[in-house]
């Protein structure tokens, strides 16, 4: 049974300050999860976890990263601008990004950031920078598909990411005769795996080519980037991962392929984003409406304009209603927001207890990839986001939008009164 990380009492105190819809997240979850990465990575002295930016990007939430050791992985010009005004600099923040602006590799190199290269034509981008980076990371994509003991986990033939061999090793020909001096290696071929041999799997695959290439080329590598991918159990049924097992799966490989090469020296980097903070997310709502017709509908102040995922993936989210939690659950529900788009249902076909109007809903796992993927279709309005502290406090990390940030953008003949 998945539980709320808060109870109905403490909800309804919360919802009397804070209205629904918002994101509500749990900072004691998030640093005893942090520390417990931490803790896997141990036997590697310079582990760091670059947070995904994309995945949850508000100030206090980086912030409790980055006083739990992490740093920022960012993508575009506007997350670097918000890694910056955190103070966020120099080696702290990793920048994957792909299709790059010139001026989003300009503003990466300003802020010292580690870049890393999506493609071979990154390269002369690189050229044009102020100075040449002493530090470059490079992408890798092995093309056709990625398996694990025979079982096909994704298709990186078909990703639009990273560079093949050959592509990699001419990158850093050029790259070594334009007087870069330090390389990593990056690869992310599989999203959201609970499987614990996901990382050991690409670890070692990283390893030896980092082995090869520096046979190769002579190019000095200082770390592996295993990026994001490890993912969490949004399903009841489902096992979470064991990131005790995957750390030391990662140093399995690190002791076989890197330590007799010499190259014991290497750092682990990652970048992940779900596993640091999808648990420590619930989307709270409020049930608005009920309408029966041939299915029995109940209907939410949020939609997914709040969360995408179901829509977007068709991505199972549990839901508890607060106060229910032990009544039966012998209701079968469609339970939906008000969008006018047929995907707008955050369950299908769910047994949950009695709905009644006024209702809490909580909508679990929605700390990453949640609110961030949120948009303003139909002028539906971004929600707010509240942190609950780990003394029990809450506070409006993020108010939610009002229309004058929907017109915000807009050049109106005629400002309504209404605004
Ligand atoms: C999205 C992304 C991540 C984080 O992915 P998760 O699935 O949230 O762990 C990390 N690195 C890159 C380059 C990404 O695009």
């Amino acid at each position: 049974m998945k539980k709320p990380f808060v109870d109905a009492n403490k909800l309804r105190q919360i919802v009397a300050e804070h209205p629904t819809p918002f994101h509500l997240y749990d900072e004691r979850g998030i640093r005893e999860n942090a520390r417990l990465l931490h803790r896997a990575f141990a036997w590697n002295p310079g582990f760091k976890e670059y947070f995904a930016v994309k995945a949850t990007p508000n100030p206090a939430i980086l912030n409790i990263l980055r006083e739990e050791g992490c740093g920022v992985d960012c993508a575009t010009y506007t997350e670097l601008l918000l890694a910056e005004a955190l103070g966020f600099e120099g080696q702290e923040i990793m920048f994957s990004s792909n299709m790059t602006p010139l001026e989003d590799f300009q503003f990466a190199h300003k802020l010292g950031a580690i870049i890393n290269l999506d493609d071979f034509t990154d390269v002369d981008y690189i050229k044009k920078l102020s100075s040449i980076p002493q530090k470059v990371c490079l992408r890798y994509n092995p093309g056709g598909n990625f398996s694990i003991s025979n079982e096909i986990m994704d298709t990186p033939g078909e990703a639009k990411y990273g560079m093949t061999r050959s592509q990699l090793k001419a990158a850093i020909e050029q790259l070594l005769d334009m007087g870069v001096r330090k390389f990593g290696l990056h690869a992310f071929l599989t999203s959201n795996t609970r499987a614990n041999d996901y990382y050991p799997t690409l670890a070692r695959i990283l390893f030896e080519l980092v082995r090869d290439l520096h046979t190769e080329t002579g190019a000095h590598f200082s770390f592996v980037n295993l990026s994001g991918g490890i993912g969490v159990p949004y399903h009841p049924s489902e096992e979470p991962v064991d990131i005790m097992a995957v750390g030391k799966g990662v140093e399995e490989a690190f002791n076989a392929v890197l330590v007799p090469a010499g190259l014991g020296h290497l750092s682990i980097a990652a970048e992940l984003g779900r596993f640091m903070l999808a648990p420590y997310g619930h989307l709270i709502a409020t049930a608005i409406r009920r309408k029966n017709t041939y299915k029995h509908y109940i209907g939410l102040d949020a939609s997914a304009a709040n969360l995408m995922r179901p829509a977007m993936y068709g991505s199972y989210h549990h839901i508890t209603i607060a106060g229910k939690e032990n009544d039966p659950h012998d209701h079968l529900y469609d339970v939906v927001g008000g969008l006018c788009e047929n995907n707008d249902k955050f369950a299908v076909n769910r047994h949950l207890p009695e709905i009644e109007l006024g209702d809490l809903v909580i909508i679990h796992d929605t700390g990453a990839h949640g609110f961030s993927m949120g948009y303003n279709y139909n002028g539906k309005l971004r929600s707010a986001e509240v942190l609950l502290k780990a003394d029990g406090s809450t506070e409006l990390i993020r108010r939610a939008e009002t229309p004058e940030d929907y017109f915000a953008t807009l050049n109106l003949p005629v400002r309504s009164a209404r605004l």
